[in-house]
């Protein structure tokens, strides 16, 4: 009890110092970047975790398991060193974490990302798959997150750059949504392997994404390959997932001149002074104290050096501020305009299962995001109060994660999605209930509303009993159809009104 109190006590120290240190400066996006050395090579290193929204384990077992450990021990070490910065990708997960803490906590996180120490990337409810997703359900899961991002932090809370850094292959349609979303820039992760080697041997791991011809260039993206995909360099993950060493007073030469030939193997595949380091991958972070101590002993290693000639400045930096470098270097990059499909890994590893893997999931997800858009029509224009439209909405966002809808994810996660799903198509049901009611109200008496969710297989009990009803079709799209409604009946003959 002793020692908790006094760890305690420490913590609270803690935070009223950082507190204090950075009351005084409110700077984020590019202006809180640091400054590069013309004249050596300038290692970005960026940490970060991975946080998947369900894959092995269900979204709410994850949270609870690691991410909350995660957030809170990363915010508490950030506070403890001006210089650490780390970004971070899941709204879905961070919101909930926010929710759960006091005003107190939710204040020293505004000056974090006020001060660019904690940075939002990408900022979309999770990080979406890019091939077998609708592009409309990219645009919803990245309106709730970059939302729920500016009502909570406002302009230190909007994303500037695209971090698809695990998806399976990366599309022109959604480097084209970022670039319409104002985004600067774009960073994925994993491309075929003799691209990605192509590209190591001409320069090429930075380019301009022409990715819409129809929009022009208001639709390129300046997009860079990682080095690692979004892994630390070999001997150099300090989580507690991995067994490499620790720093101390007998290995820190060794090492640091390991990282030094490491940033400088590097460096030959790309075209600046500047390269981007990650430190980080999947539910890192939990004890963030390990990762930054030894950050923090590497780096200030690495930069004593220069005092004896060594080229090399390493320091705390985010996918934002590598971005800025690269803007400032006043390179010209060279133009891609191709898909980044399909991707292999490795000779005879293609990642092309998912396109059709769980099929009724993938037609579940596309059911209900139609759904969704009848849904959020209907009660905008009835304006319903209390309708509950972000249960699936936010259902939608979670399961548009590149182990979600690809069908990569175990079994019972693909049942807990399932569940989920379900649970929010109630709730729309009823909110379209509810605006029907209200649209309808003026002209016709309406019985109890009926949804007949089993067409795909010929039942709808309603129709197949009752003698007489009315049926209510709702196109949602912007232009008329013609399409035949299928209706499945057990009398011989029909009489239709239209009304
Ligand atoms: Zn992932």
């Amino acid at each position: 009890m002793a020692i908790t109190k006094r760890l305690q006590i420490f913590t609270i120290f803690g935070l009223l110092l950082a507190v204090s240190q950075c009351v005084s400066s409110s700077t984020c996006g590019y202006e809180a970047c640091p400054d590069v050395k013309e004249d050596m090579l300038n290692v970005h290193i960026i940490c970060h975790t991975h946080d998947d929204v369900g894959w092995v384990h269900t979204v709410d077992t994850y949270y609870h398991m690691w991410v909350r450990e995660i957030i809170t021990s990363v915010i508490n070490n950030l506070m403890q060193n001006e210089n650490r910065k780390f970004i971070y990708v899941e709204t879905a997960f961070f919101s909930q974490w926010w929710d759960q803490q006091t005003e107190l906590t939710r204040e020293y996180v505004r000056r974090l990302v006020n001060d660019g120490r904690l940075e939002f990337i990408s900022g979309g409810w999770s990080m979406n798959d890019e091939a077998t997703t609708h592009y409309l359900a990219i645009i919803d899961q990245m309106t709730i997150g970059l939302r729920w991002l500016n009502e909570t932090f406002g302009t230190c809370g909007r994303t500037k750059v695209g971090w698809q850094i695990d998806t399976f292959g990366h599309s022109k349609e959604q480097a084209s949504l970022f670039s319409q979303m104002s985004f600067d820039g774009l960073f994925i992760g994993r491309l075929h392997y003799q691209d990605k080697a192509w590209r190591e041997r001409s320069k090429t791991m930075e380019f301009i994404w022409e990715t819409s011809e129809s929009l022009g260039e208001k639709a390129d993206l300046f997009t860079g390959v990682l080095p690692n995909v979004y892994w630390p360099p070999k001997g150099f993950c300090f989580d507690t997932w991995c067994s490499d060493e620790e720093l101390t007073e007998d290995n820190i030469n060794y090492k640091a001149h390991s990282f030094i030939a490491i940033a400088e193997e590097q460096a030959k595949y790309y075209a600046t002074n500047n390269i981007i380091m990650t430190m980080g991958m999947d539910f890192h972070f939990r004890d963030a104290g390990k990762w930054f101590r030894n950050l923090d002993y590497l780096m200030n290693y690495v930069n004593s050096l220069q005092a004896v000639g060594m080229k090399v400045n390493a320091f705390y930096s985010t996918p934002t501020c590598y971005l800025h470098s690269l803007y400032e270097s006043n390179m010209t990059w060279s133009v891609q305009k191709a898909n980044f499909f399909p991707y292999a890994s490795k000779q005879h590893e293609y990642w092309t299962g998912y396109f059709t893997s769980r099929p009724a999931l993938k037609f579940q997800i596309r059911k209900y995001n139609a759904f969704l858009q009848m849904c959020k029509q209907l009660v905008t224009l009835a304006d319903v109060e209390n309708a509950d439209i972000m249960t699936l909405h936010k259902a939608l966002g979670v399961v548009q994660h590149h182990d979600g809808i690809t069908g990569t994810e175990k079994q019972h996660v693909a049942e807990d999605y399932a569940r989920m799903l379900s649970e929010g198509y109630a709730l729309c049901e009823d909110a379209i209930g509810k605006s029907i009611r209200i649209l309808l109200s003026n002209d016709t008496i309406l019985p109890r509303l009926y949804f007949c969710e089993h067409l795909n297989v010929s039942q709808c009990l309603f129709t197949e009993l009752e003698n007489q009803y009315l049926v209510i079709v709702y196109n949602s799209l912007a232009h008329p159809v013609k399409s035949f409604v299928r209706l499945p009946v057990l009398g011989e003959g029909y009489s239709i009104k239209q009304l």
